[in-house]
């Protein structure tokens, strides 16, 4: 980040910024005109009391009697009235425009490119680095596409706020002082250009104050913090599964202790932060205001100077006072937006980066058409792989046929291949070397929608969502309330849904609702696949999705799911051999390869890989069935 920041110039940042409005165009369009609305009002409202006042006291100054100062009188009241209600709508649209709309949309931008980027992408642990580093620099000081949202409602504010402060001060520099009077220098045409350059300069010194003290802050490494904030105080506060261990081992004084250590403390009293702010940041930011402030002193002297010369009112002494001081503060606001502009340019590069990454797999256009008799045949034919920057093959020469229909265990010790077999079986990657071909036709060539359409998956860390349970099992929003529950009911979950308060509609977890229910390892287990059943796919995954559970529970899952799968062709992978017993076919990987295929007995009276792996399982859960009962005893 630091090398970004020290390359970046005026041009770049210019044009790192345009491209990140236009994404924010794209992507959150409403915020624009609703904070043009607020600000536009915020910026102007201030200047209509001030325009009517000094018209009143003018009137009222002038001797003039009511006559002319009740209509004034009624113009202020009213039109302060109606530009604070406006102001206020204003604010309040805003406010729900940011909640409801702009804030979803901005977890969308990111979301959506991390479900439609290529699977490798959004696997690779760079490319979550890179996400990691950008919601951290939102966390830290909303840097990114979102400062650009901030940026935008202050520059459109600064900008009439300089605009109506012109408006209402040009006659100061008009209405001459009468000739005769002293003060009758201050007519000079050079008052103006004198005003405005004391005016640029006070502003300028102020920006630049300003900014000088902004690199303070910004030199902080503030993700880093925050990153040691969540590590450990919100760690504490919000991970449920840690919150016993930290009980058990009273680790808050830990936690606390170290949240107060000096290294870890970004912002507080003896951060460097808090060390700068009692020295130079200080100074400086006193020295930002106090500048403008000595400008405003030089404005209310030639104001106050040509009203005693007979210039104008009394009453418009309040008129320039107040529109100069508006100017100056716009201008001031104009100069501090653009410096964070420019200070955040290096921050919208890593979300150009993430956003940039392309879609390189290839899609073809062929579909795969529903066929009534489930008759998917896939091959794998001579397919190796090896992951993204790696050098060593996860698979090698893997040949295998789908026997249409049939149930396939595929078995072999951990980081053998199993998973990434089944990673490419479903088109999360695509072979390094060799093809897979459905109905002959490589894979590739098929609707890449299409053909993930072909798949259920129970993947081994599956998630359940804190949803009613009918939504989970048909993963949508409206489903067929029949066939859930029938689909539950085949999983061997009916006798608990009879128990649910609310059926279908009883939310599993407590986060949204506090009639959740909490539900076990093998329930959510049965969820699951009745969340298969439900899609109805032709081809059924399990990938070890059991491994949480007892020897005992695993079987009666896979010989239940076994009668389920009706003529559908399932793929299993297990760590424990006795669960695939009931296959068809076995395929034994070993270092990336199927070493042995075949039936359960046949592979176990070949002396290879399955029956040293079969002994070595069988020895593990006698030993121990053995301590099991030792202990009980
Ligand atoms: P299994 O499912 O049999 O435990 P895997 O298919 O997960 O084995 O892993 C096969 C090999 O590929 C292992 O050497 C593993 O370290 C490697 N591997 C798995 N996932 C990745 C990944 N995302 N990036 C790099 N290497 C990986």
């Amino acid at each position: 980040m630091s090398e970004n920041k020290s390359r970046m110039t005026l041009r770049e940042a210019f044009a790192a910024t345009r491209r990140g409005y236009s994404i924010l165009w794209k992507a959150m369009p409403k915020i624009f005109p609703v904070s043009l609305a607020k600000n536009a009002l915020t910026a102007l409202s201030p200047y209509v009391p001030l325009y009517f006042t000094a018209r009143l006291v003018n009137a009222v100054a002038g001797g003039g009697g009511g006559g002319e100062a009740w209509p004034l009188l009624a113009a202020l009241l009213l039109s302060t009235a109606l530009a604070g209600a406006a102001q206020a709508a204003a604010s309040c649209r805003a406010q729900v425009i940011d909640n409801g709309y702009a804030f979803p949309a901005r977890c969308r931008l990111h979301v959506d490119k991390m479900l439609r980027m290529d699977f490798q992408d959004a696997d690779d642990p760079k490319t979550l680095a890179l996400l990691n580093q950008i919601m951290e620099d939102e966390n830290w000081a909303s840097w990114g596409l979102w400062k650009l949202k901030d940026a935008f409602s202050r520059l459109v504010e600064a900008v009439l706020r300089i605009a109506g402060a012109l408006a209402l001060s040009a006659s100061l520099f008009t209405l001459p002082v009468p000739q005769g009077s002293p003060l009758a220098a201050l007519n000079s045409p050079w008052c103006l250009p004198a005003m405005l350059a004391l005016m640029a300069g006070a502003v300028g010194l102020s920006a630049l104050c300003y900014s000088r003290a902004q690199t303070f802050w910004s030199a902080i490494d503030g993700s880093f913090f925050n990153r040691a904030f969540n590590a450990l105080c919100a760690h504490a506060q919000f991970n449920r599964s840690a919150s016993a261990d930290i009980r058990v081992y009273a680790q808050d004084k830990f936690l606390f202790q170290k949240a107060a250590d000096p290294a870890l403390d970004g912002f507080g009293p003896n951060s460097a932060i808090g060390r700068a702010s009692r020295g130079p940041r200080g100074l400086l930011t006193a020295a930002s205001e106090g500048v403008v402030r000595a400008y405003s002193g030089a404005v209310y002297l030639f104001v106050g100077l040509k009203a005693l010369g007979g210039a104008f009112g009394v009453g418009a002494i309040a008129q320039y006072v107040g529109a100069l001081a508006g100017l100056s503060k716009g201008a001031a606001d104009l100069l501090s937006v653009l410096s964070d502009l420019r200070e955040n340019a290096q921050f919208l590069l890593p979300v150009f980066q993430l956003l940039d990454i392309p879609n390189r797999m290839y899609q073809g256009s062929l579909t795969t058409e529903k066929r009534a008799d489930r008759n998917y045949e896939i091959e794998f034919r001579d397919v190796s792989f090896r992951y993204p920057n790696t050098d060593a093959w996860a698979l090698r020469h893997v040949s295998m046929k789908f026997k249409v229909g049939g149930r396939l265990a595929v078995v072999g010790e951990n980081g053998s291949g199993k998973t990434t077999f089944i990673k490419l079986l479903c088109r999360l990657y695509d072979p390094t070397e060799g093809v897979i071909l459905l109905n002959g036709i490589d894979i590739r060539k098929y609707r890449y929608g299409d053909y993930l359409a072909l798949f259920s998956v129970v993947f081994q860390d599956f998630k359940l969502l804190s949803q009613p349970l009918g939504k989970n099992v048909a993963a949508s929003e409206d489903y067929d309330r029949a066939r859930a529950e029938q689909c539950l009911v085949k999983a061997g979950f009916g006798a608990r849904l009879e128990q649910l308060p609310e059926g279908l509609d009883t939310f599993l977890y407590r986060d949204f609702d506090e009639g959740g229910v909490e539900i076990s390892g093998g329930e959510a287990q049965k969820i699951a696949l009745a969340r298969v059943l439900y899609q109805d796919a032709p081809f059924i995954v399990l990938d070890e999705p059991t491994a949480a559970l007892d020897p005992e529970a695993e079987a009666e899952v896979y010989t239940k799911f076994n009668d389920i799968v009706e003529d559908k062709t399932a793929v299993y992978i297990s760590h424990r051999l006795s669960s695939c017993r009931f296959c068809d076919e076995i395929a034994v990987f070993d270092g990336g390869r199927v070493v042995q295929q075949g039936t359960h007995d046949s592979l176990l009276e070949a002396q290879g890989k399955y029956r040293s792996l079969w002994e070595a399982q069988a020895q593990y859960y006698q030993k121990r069935r053995q301590a099991r009962e030792a202990d009980m005893e």
